[in-house]
């Protein structure tokens, strides 16, 4: 008898001492309650990562579309390579412009440009909308970062518009002479005389029934963008020139 009091208890204090256990496991709220806030403050963290993440991109999501008389530092840059020292076309009928656009990156990037101020906010217009409709341009800088050289220029696929020169074998100035021409994603739009292409490196592109990313053809986004507004394209040409915007 005794022996079964002695068993019985043991199995009493094995029960209680497990059930204890088993309580806090189950119902001891305050590490639940530590667990809670903990969360709470990860979600405010979170929330706050979040809030700045959007500020961040907002900032980078800022577009710049905007033109002004050639500052003087910029002169500097183009005297002797876009512009001839004799200033042949005044620096007063051109304008600077700052231009966002939707790289071939899918990212955001600010370009610089000169054109003729007679057009200056038509093309602001134009590349706020080729921006809008995300139409992919690689690099808009200026021409003189190649030191005016147009086949450096071109290789490289940069869009850009103003740069003095005459229309070989006469006296006559470019319209690129006056600002008023805009070349587009050259590598991919060269200018096709014969068999020979502008730049060489795009030769690659002459054949236009096969469209890749940054060529331009009739009715897209950047075609209608120049021509609403009274440009007409050098696609058409005899010889024809794809990246080649003009108002005339
Ligand atoms: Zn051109």
């Amino acid at each position: 008898m005794l022996k079964i009091i002695k068993f019985l208890s043991i199995i009493l204090i094995i029960l209680s001492t497990s059930s204890y256990f088993l309580y806090t496991t189950i119902f001891d709220t305050s590490d639940k309650n530590q667990t809670l806030v903990a969360q709470k403050n990860i979600i405010n963290e979170d929330s706050d990562n979040i809030q700045n993440k959007n500020l961040k991109e907002d900032n980078k999501n800022e577009s710049v579309f905007s033109f002004s008389p050639i500052p003087n530092n910029v002169k500097n840059r183009m005297i002797g390579k876009s512009m001839p020292s004799n200033e042949p076309i005044s620096f007063d009928n051109l304008s600077y412009l700052n231009l966002t656009y939707y790289g071939f990156d899918d990212k955001t990037h600010l370009g610089e440009m000169i054109v003729n101020k007679n057009v200056a906010s038509d093309v602001v217009d134009i590349f706020k909308e080729l921006y809008e409709k995300k139409y992919p341009i690689e690099k808009i800088k200026l021409i003189d970062e190649y030191n005016a050289i147009d086949e450096k220029s071109m290789a490289d696929n940069n869009s850009s518009a103003f740069c003095y020169r005459t229309i070989a074998g006469t006296n006559v100035v470019s319209n690129h002479g006056k600002g008023l021409a805009i070349d587009i994603n050259t590598l991919q739009n060269p200018h096709v005389i014969g068999n020979s292409t502008s730049p060489k490196k795009g030769y690659i592109y002459a054949n236009r029934d096969n469209i890749k990313k940054g060529m331009i053809q009739e009715g897209d986004d950047c075609y209608n963008a120049f021509i609403k507004r009274g440009w007409s394209w050098g696609g058409y040409w005899k010889n024809p020139d794809y990246q080649h915007f003009e108002f005339k």
